[in-house]
C-alpha cells in the first residue's frame, strides 16, 4: 500500500510493527536510532514516517523538527506519555497525528492509513470538488488552496481538511465528535481538535473570543460562517 519508515529502537516492538504493518501490504524501511533513521528517509524517502518519541541518540521530539525542516512526510509519532502538553508540542512541531504506548498495531495502521489519504490522491482521480465560499472565505479543495478577503492562507494537509470540512457545512452546527470522525478518522480525543481550531483561527486572522468565521456554539461545537458579512 505504501513504503512507510519506522524508527524505534526496541527490537521487539520494532519487529512486531514491521510484521504488522507488512501483513496489511505496505513495505517497511526501519532504523533503530534517529540518525539511522534520517539517513534512511534521505536515502528512500517514504511516504510516511512512525517515529517512536524515545530513541538512544536523539530525543524524537528534536528529530521531528529535523524531518520537518527538510519534509512535508506525514508523521505519525508514538509516544509513552498521554499528557497535553506534549501532545500540544508534537503537533506543533509538524507531527500529523500520535499513538499512545502501548498501542495495538491496527490502530497504528489505522491512523497511518488516515494520513496517507490526507495527503495523496492517492491513483485515480477523485471526481472534482466544488469550490466552497463563505463570505469572504473562500476554500478550493482541488486545487488545496483556502483565501480569506482574496489572499491566500497558508495552511497545514490537516488544518485544510479541518477548513474545507466546515465550510463544506456553512452555517451547520458541527461537533467535536464529527470533526474527529470526519476528519481524523478517530474517534478518541478532542483535545487534537481543539489544538487544530486554534491554530486555523490564528491562521484565519481571529481569536476564540473575537471569531469572524469560527462561531463556538457552547456545549454543542460550532458553526462556520462569515460574522463580517452583513
Ligand atoms: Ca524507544
Amino acid at each position: 500500500m505504501a513504503h512507510l519508515l519506522l524508527i524505534e529502537d526496541d527490537p521487539a516492538i520494532r519487529s512486531a510493527l514491521i510484521r504488522a504493518l507488512a501483513s496489511r501490504g505496505h513495505a517497511v524501511d526501519s532504523a533503530a536510532d534517529a540518525m539511522g533513521g534520517l539517513q534512511q528517509m534521505m536515502a528512500q524517502p517514504p511516504e510516511a514516517v512512525v517515529l517512536d518519541l524515545g530513541l538512544p541518540d536523539l530525543p524524537g521530539e528534536r528529530l521531528l523538527t529535523m524531518i520537518r525542516a527538510v519534509s512535508d512526510v506525514p508523521v505519525v509519532v508514538a509516544t509513552a506519555r498521554d499528557d497535553e502538553g506534549l501532545v500540544v508540542r508534537l503537533l506543533d512541531a509538524g507531527a500529523d497525528d500520535y499513538v499512545v504506548k502501548p498501542f495495538d498495531p491496527s490502530q497504528l495502521e489505522a491512523r497511518v492509513r488516515a494520513v496517507l489519504r490526507r495527503t495523496s490522491g492517492s491513483g485515480s482521480t477523485p471526481p472534482a470538488s466544488p469550490v466552497h465560499r463563505v463570505g469572504g472565505l473562500t476554500v478550493d479543495p482541488d486545487r488545496h488552496v483556502a483565501q480569506v478577503d482574496g489572499q491566500a492562507i497558508d495552511l497545514t494537509p490537516l488544518e485544510f481538511d479541518l477548513l474545507a470540512y466546515l465550510a463544506a457545512n456553512p452555517g451547520r452546527v458541527v461537533t467535536r465528535r464529527e470533526l474527529l470522525r470526519e476528519v481524523w478518522q478517530r474517534t478518541d480525543s478532542g483535545r487534537t481538535v481543539d489544538v487544530h481550531l486554534s491554530w486555523l483561527r490564528r491562521k484565519l486572522g481571529e481569536t476564540a473570543e473575537q471569531p469572524r468565521f469560527l462561531h463556538t456554539v457552547r456545549g454543542v461545537g460550532l458553526r462556520l460562517e462569515d460574522g463580517a458579512q452583513p
